[in-house]
């Protein structure tokens, strides 16, 4: 394998899918890092919404194909609930996809294009020097490779960006529980709560593959048990809800964004995309607002690839509409939630 790429990626999420996509099939000499073997794992509703899929079909030209969607495979919506019990329907054509298999189809796409990627192996340091990037591998070697840019797309758990800023974690847990049973609830749509009873940023509900999936977000994990009871009451007295086995449980991070977010574009030779930014939209919903992001630093890199500093002003500049989004829909929720509404601008 090579030393020296034009791009490195860190993570093979669907950021750095979509970034490795657009920049491999500009000819560019790309490498994308995968902490974990692929296909892997990522703790996920798996509701792709319209925008998503429509981004799918921009970025990588092909339709999402039925081989990644679990069942129900069309997810008509979302029913959110606010703090006070009152119900929103938002009506919208989406599809219900298990991660690992989708994130893995985006991939396969940016390799088809000529990217390189190693998986199970994670960059352990990164030195941001003048004229390149220098990053360490978690291999038995500690290899080191190195590009004129890396584009930051770990995800939540940021640690590559917080080696880089000296920034705090800022994150909420997340924990998703994964039963047999039935309840009387349309199963083509996502449910959010915002009952302050129920979690300390939102509790949701939504079936793949038959499987009935609860998950609370919470601050504080000594909470995650009592939280999760109360919502499960809740939808037993509101819905019907019988349990008839639990299948699995799981924990995961998500960063903690609120209205009054801020993203953080880069540093020197290092951009960060998707969630390890800050792009992530009300309810969870991260995946469109991440490809939007690698899109944007992919097309800041293509267009200055000669100047570093030219490349955060055109990523910051490509970015106002995801970002404009992004604020609307934090804003939106904020007018719904009195939990969010205090960080109202
Ligand atoms: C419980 C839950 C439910 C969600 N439901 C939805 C949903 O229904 N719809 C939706 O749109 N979004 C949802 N999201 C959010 C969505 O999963 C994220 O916003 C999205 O995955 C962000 O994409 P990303 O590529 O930025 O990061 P990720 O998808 O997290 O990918 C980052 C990748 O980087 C790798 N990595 C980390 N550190 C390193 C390192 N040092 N070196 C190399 N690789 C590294 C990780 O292993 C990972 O594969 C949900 C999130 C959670 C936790």
């Amino acid at each position: 394998m090579k030393t020296d790429y034009d791009m490195i990626i860190a993570g093979a999420g669907p950021t750095g899918a979509t970034c490795a996509k657009i920049l491999a099939e500009k000819g560019y000499c790309v490498l994308v890092i995968e902490k974990c073997k692929l296909p892997r794992y990522k703790s996920c509703s798996g509701m792709i919404i319209a925008k998503t899929a429509g981004l799918v079909k921009e970025y990588f030209g092909v339709e999402i194909p039925d081989i990644v969607k679990c069942t129900p495979y069309d997810n008509y919506g979302m029913i959110f609930v606010n703090d006070e019990g009152k119900e929103y329907k938002f009506e919208q054509r989406g599809f219900n996809v298990w991660r690992s298999s989708f994130d893995y189809f985006l991939l396969s796409k940016a390799k088809e294009s000529g990217a390189e990627v190693i998986d199970g192996v994670s960059v352990i340091d990164c030195q941001n020097l003048d004229d390149y990037v220098e990053v360490t591998l978690s291999d038995k070697y500690k290899s080191v490779k190195r590009a004129k840019y890396l584009i930051d797309c770990e995800g939540a758990m940021g640690a590559i960006k917080r080696s880089l800023l000296n920034c705090k974690k800022n994150y909420v847990v997340t924990y998703q529980a994964f039963y047999e049973g039935k309840i009387n609830l349309d199963p083509h749509y996502f449910y959010a709560y915002l009952q302050p009873a129920f979690s300390q940023y939102d509790a949701w509900f939504n079936v793949k593959d038959g499987m009935l999936v609860f998950g609370v977000a919470v601050e504080d994990i000594s909470k995650i048990k009592e939280y999760n009871d109360n919502f499960i009451r809740y939808m037993r007295d509101s819905y019907g809800l019988s349990i008839y086995n639990k299948l699995k449980e799981e924990k995961w991070i998500m960063p903690r964004i609120r209205p009054d977010f801020h993203i953080d574009y880069g540093v020197g030779r290092v951009l960060f995309a998707g969630e390890v930014a800050g792009f992530l939209n009300p309810m969870g919903e991260g995946i469109s607002c991440g490809m939007e992001s690698g899109y944007c630093a992919a097309k800041a890199l293509v267009e200055n690839f000669q100047d570093a500093k030219m490349i955060l002003t055109a990523y910051k500049q490509n970015s106002i509409e995801v970002k404009s989004y992004m604020q609307r829909q934090w804003n939106l929720v904020s007018l719904m939630s009195g939990k969010f509404k205090e960080m109202t601008l």
